[in-house]
């Protein structure tokens, strides 16, 4: 089964450190919360373990199955079945939205074993209606001129077609209203599988309402600070951060 173990990270940004030791066990079934105030490194965790090159991990250990994810190329890692929906997705001008998808399912299944055209564009136009998407994205180029909440149902669409082993969703929750929230909520849910974890990045309860995490955790100036289940997400949404803060004699 699915085993994400993140273990004392540390990451810097141009000589900046930004995350502190983060430690991390995901297993296949369950759901992961991050919650956090702003600027406190939850976009830079999810960035750091995607490899993105800006980022230096400066120490610790992320693995997926036992596998060392930091030494393998970014698109080693989405091989390997790790997947970021973004915060804040980019625009790929000349690059349409299906050909990009063909192409990341492609990689992720590895040469030889490529998806037929025919299969692909069944699959894709399935879960586009599943996600209530007009069939013209699949045409337009990838994600330009697409609204807020369109690039975020395309973000979910990546995930149901690449079938991630582990999901890592960055705010997905924001700049949805309430309908495109529980449609992005049902995609994650259809996919809830034992062999699949998700650790879902997000600033308000809001989005928990619809996918119950098993624990949640607090992230503060680049430290989980404290974990719990999802009586803690209630509890950040009533009384926001300050008693988190009080508790554990943070000052900012
Ligand atoms: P969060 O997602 O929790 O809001 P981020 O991970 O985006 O926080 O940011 C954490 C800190 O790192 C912030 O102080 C932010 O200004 C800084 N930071 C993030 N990305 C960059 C970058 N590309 N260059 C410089 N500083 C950055
Ligand atoms: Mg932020
Ligand atoms: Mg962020």
């Amino acid at each position: 089964s699915t085993k994400f173990v993140v273990n004392g990270l540390k990451a810097e940004i141009e000589g900046k450190e930004i995350l502190k030791g983060i430690d991390l066990n995901i297993k296949g079934g369950e759901i992961h919360a991050i919650m956090g105030p702003n600027g406190t490194g939850k976009s830079t965790l999810a960035s750091a373990l995607m490899g993105h090159p800006k980022y230096e991990v400066t120490s610790g250990t992320a693995t997926l199955n036992d596998e060392d994810l930091l030494e393998m190329e970014v698109d080693a890692r989405a091989r390997a079945g790790l997947f970021l929906a973004m915060q804040y997705p980019s625009e790929i001008t000349g690059v349409t939205n299906s050909d990009f998808l063909r192409s990341a399912i492609n990689a992720r299944r590895g040469e030889g074993n490529e998806i037929s055209l025919i299969k692909f564009i069944r699959q894709m136009e399935g879960k586009m209606k599943e996600l209530d998407m007009n069939p013209e994205f699949a045409h337009r180029y990838l994600n330009e001129g697409f609204s807020g909440g369109e690039k975020k149902r395309n973000e979910i669409l990546q995930m149901l077609l690449l079938e991630p082993k582990i999901t890592i969703l960055d705010e997905i929750d924001s700049g949805l209203d309430i309908d495109a929230l529980k449609i992005v909520a049902a995609g994650v849910n259809a996919m809830r599988s034992e062999e699949r974890g998700f650790l879902i990045i997000t600033h308000y309860q809001r989005l928990l309402n619809y996918i119950t995490p098993d624990y949640v955790h607090v992230m503060m100036q680049g430290r989980i600070v404290k974990s719990g289940g999802p009586e803690l997400a209630q509890r950040l949404e009533d009384e926001g951060y300050d008693w988190v803060k009080e508790e554990l004699g943070i000052v900012d």
